[in-house]
């Protein structure tokens, strides 16, 4: 006869598929694991396979998250303290406009992404033109863009603010490396940066990251300046490169602070001193050109409706058209300001990096150290204040645009660009306004192109050939047709038995790799477990 057990205590015994998903899990592998089946050509035999999901959030798949971070760790490393050019360019046409061309190529892109985005070009712009002269100088022939079409341009973007302090610019020279210094002693070193670049104060916080008043901390400020802060950061190294001269990289992780402002920690390659720094600093800053929102016009349940037959939003008291996208960048006249001007604050931490050194492994485990966590994770709100502050930033957000096409601007009567029905100010898609996005939706890490000359599938690339060839394997997979198995099929497995195969998996792989390790070391010991780790 079994024994009697309360409902309590059978809730509180480990369910088995529980416990296989915290072992695969402890075991470092996917608990979402992909299932795919591999057919041997040569011997007709079938084996189904668990491919790991991939996922960089911990939230998601703690393992397949640690493994992405550590992935750019290793992507951070290789390019830091790089001696010698990445890329390689071919000698003709000539190494100098073969760059002016890529330069002028990739400043096009930027220019036409930046526009479409609505973001103002003036900068591109100006860039761009530099770039045709330059290529000009250099013995190129004709425009590289001869179809451009000289459509109306907006000349609202060619002021300029007063306050900004000019920068001098120099002559860009290809290299990307930074410079060698000779110490007193002849040896020869290569110095790196560490940056971090923070907003500005919105009003004095406490050691938790609280407002010590939240009534007097600007709300909207932080968060117009978390909305814009990649173009800000985009608008921070174009200036930097201009002022230093040279193509400069970097690897950037972008997260929040504890009072929840976004801040950027770069590493780059080359250095600058601190007095150059603060006035690069001090000369950035990024305008948005965007209509005001001074005035709300529609709010609660008075707003505007949508006219299928002609594609537009009108007044719901009068029927009028609303002013479109294009007509309310044009309404801005040359008295206006832009709705919003993002910089940096004055307070930047900025140090020297050797290669290979103490200091540089500590900076890189710094700049992956929230890489797994989604913005609003990386600092738990434990206290009333903390969740408090959260939600007052979020509220600032909500009616904030987000970008063009954000059905936000239905409330202050402007008919989003790309306009279409069921828009809903206050409840717009974009991301930024979500509370675990806190007003910063790009990417996290920003890599430079020309960091390690490699890309991340490269990097990944590296590592497996290191682990096949320190278990001996070959990387031969000529001999196997691969195909993804979908719940149709009837091979499909159901997602306890492919945790099952995953435990498996790394229970074996994991024996083998340390059997490999001890043969690499030479440990008499593992001849005698051989047979036992295949
Ligand atoms: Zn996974
Ligand atoms: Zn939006």
């Amino acid at each position: 006869m079994t024994e009697r057990t309360t409902r309590a205590q059978r809730l509180a015994a480990p369910l088995a598929t529980d416990a296989v998903k915290k072992l695969a899990e402890a075991s470092g592998g996917c608990i979402r694991p992909v299932q795919l089946r591999r057919t041997d050509l040569d011997t007709g035999q079938v084996e189904q396979v668990m491919v790991p999901c991939g996922a960089t959030l911990a939230s998601k798949c703690s393992a397949c998250a640690e493994r992405a971070k550590n992935l750019r760790a290793a992507q951070c490393r290789e390019g830091w303290h790089l001696e010698v050019e990445p890329i390689h360019q071919p000698a003709p046409p000539d190494d100098w406009q073969a760059w002016l061309l890529e330069e002028r190529a990739e400043s096009q892109q930027f220019r036409d992404n930046a526009d479409t985005a609505g973001q103002d070009t003036t900068y591109l712009d100006d860039l761009i033109a530099e770039l045709d002269q330059e290529l000009a100088r250099a013995g190129i022939r004709g425009n590289p863009d001869p179809g451009k079409k000289k459509g109306p341009r907006r000349h609202r973007s060619t002021r300029r603010r007063q306050d900004a302090p000019g920068l001098p610019r120099r002559k860009i020279d290809p290299r990307t490396t930074g410079r060698v210094y000779t110490a007193p002693d002849g040896k020869k070193f290569r110095p790196s940066m560490f940056l971090t670049l923070t907003c500005d104060s919105y009003g004095k916080v406490t050691a938790d990251g609280t407002p010590a008043d939240p009534a007097c901390y600007d709300y909207q400020r932080a968060a117009r300046d978390a909305l814009h802060f990649a173009a800000l950061f985009d608008r921070f190294i174009q200036n930097l490169r201009r002022f230093l001269g040279y193509d400069l990289q970097y690897f950037a992780a972008i997260e929040p602070q504890k009072r929840l402002a976004p801040h950027v920690h770069i590493a780059m390659r080359g250095t600058v001193s601190r007095a150059e720094l603060r006035q690069v600093i001090a000369a950035t800053y990024h305008q948005a050109w965007w209509p005001s929102t001074d005035t709300v016009m529609f709010d609660g349940e008075r707003l505007p409706v949508w006219h299928a037959p002609s594609g537009n939003y009108l007044d719901p008291a009068t029927g009028e058209v609303l002013p479109t996208w294009d007509q309310a960048l044009d309404a801005i006249g040359p008295h206006d300001d832009p709705l919003h001007v993002a910089r940096f604050g004055p307070k930047f931490d900025a140090q020297g990096v050797l290669a290979g050194s103490k200091d540089s492994g500590r900076c890189i485990r710094y700049l992956i150290k929230y890489l797994t966590k989604h913005v609003a994770d990386c600092h738990q709100a434990d206290t009333d204040a903390q969740v408090g502050h959260a939600d007052r930033l979020t509220e600032a957000l909500r009616y904030e645009p987000c970008s063009p096409a954000c059905a936000n601007w239905l409330r202050y009567g402007i008919q989003p660009k790309d306009a279409r029905e069921g828009l809903r100010p206050g409840e717009c898609k974009g991301k930024a306004h979500r509370r675990e996005y806190l007003g910063y939706a790009g990417r996290r890490v920003l890599v430079s192109r020309k960091w390690s000359g490699k890309s991340l599938a490269d990097h990944r690339g590296d590592r497996k050939a290191w682990l096949l060839s320190m278990l001996d394997l070959a990387a031969d997979d000529s001999r196997f047709r691969w195909e993804p198995v979908t719940p149709g099929d009837d091979d499909y497995l159901p997602h306890s038995r492919r945790l099952l195969y995953v435990l498996a998996d790394r229970a074996r792989w994991q024996a083998a790799l340390a059997e490999a390790r001890r043969k690499a070391q030479g440990d008499p010991a593992s001849l005698s477990a051989t047979g036992r780790a295949a």
